[in-house]
């Protein structure tokens, strides 16, 4: 068995502009490290196919979907369609979220079938700000909602938990997921930062850990075993969705969390560890943020590495 490598093509050709953060590069910067440490070898690829309008349903209004759909068709003719000031689409954009949001899709279908012991989408734009009806910080189809809704609509699972790293509130994923009691949610970001959100209303199923700018490994860590743990053995998920962003990491421009690449080798073994104890080692990782290119192929690879040995 082996860690299955999910991505596609069309991931590359959606740019939200010039100079935008959440470019293209990104991802061969994650594969030429993997390539670089030697890991790719090991992992088994695998092409992402296009979620399905029925897929995007079980977490995304109609009308949104045909928004997004509409703003497609605008970028195809005048170059770019806005959709919030930072979250643009262009004639690729619509495409590439369908890959990244069928590689989640595709890689819940691998982890349960036992075809993959794990799985990591390398895949772009990003979803965890997308909500049911909103697009948002460069996200537009929630990608690992629509993952942990597969897995509960199409494979019949009663519980999942999405974890959430990135170094911003998974705004969207709560937002869809609220109001299911078969989905909780733990997430660490730092606080106050974009989007503005998660700090309050904290449940037993929303485990939302707002931390200070500054904060580091230590406290990220120590966050991990008050409040994360106790949550996940409490609710027993059958499985895992992650919602992997890099954007904490010390060199990350963006934040100012100070993770490193040792915080996030030590957070997936954490969260593959309990993921023998209770969700039948099922683990699906899906790329949320992650700006700074060196330091986001080498945290992605302790990542991958630790979900491949773990
Ligand atoms: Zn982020």
């Amino acid at each position: 068995m082996h860690t299955a490598f999910i991505s596609h093509p069309d991931c590359l050709l959606h740019e939200c502009g010039p100079y935008h953060p959440e470019r293209p590069a990104r991802l061969p910067a994650i594969e030429d490290e993997l390539v670089a440490c030697g890991l790719m070898p090991k992992l088994e690829r695998h092409v992402a196919p296009l979620a399905t309008h029925e897929q995007l349903l079980r977490v995304h209004a109609a009308d949104y979907i045909e928004m997004l759909e509409a703003a497609s068709l605008r970028a195809a003719s005048s170059g770019a369609a806005y959709l919030d000031p930072d979250t643009a689409m262009n004639r690729h954009s619509m495409n590439a979220a369908l890959r990244a949001a069928g590689a989640a899709v595709l890689a819940t279908d691998l982890v349960i079938e036992k075809k993959a012991d794990n799985a990591f989408c390398n895949i772009r734009p990003p979803g965890h700000h997308a909500g049911r009806g909103r697009a948002m910080g460069f996200c537009f189809i929630n990608n690992v909602a629509v993952g942990a809704a597969h897995a509960l609509e199409a494979h019949g699972l009663e519980r999942v938990a999405v974890v959430d790293f990135d170094v911003h509130h998974g705004n969207g994923t709560e937002d869809i997921f609220r109001d299911d009691e078969r989905v909780m949610m733990v997430s660490i970001f730092q606080h106050p930062f974009y989007p503005f959100s998660g700090a309050e209303g904290r449940s037993e199923r929303m485990v939302n850990i707002p931390l200070p700018a500054g904060a580091g490994g230590k406290l990220f860590r120590a966050a991990v075993h008050e409040f994360w743990l106790p949550a996940l053995d409490r609710f027993q998920p059958e499985m895992l969705f992650v919602s992997a962003g890099f954007d904490a990491h010390r060199d990350d421009d963006l934040s100012s969390l100070n993770l490193v690449e040792d915080d996030y080798a030590w957070v997936t073994e954490t969260i593959c560890a309990a993921g023998r104890r209770f969700a039948g080692n099922r683990i699906v990782s899906v790329l949320e943020g992650g700006y700074d290119l060196k330091a986001l192929g080498r945290s992605v690879a302790a990542h991958v590495q630790a979900l491949n040995t773990s």
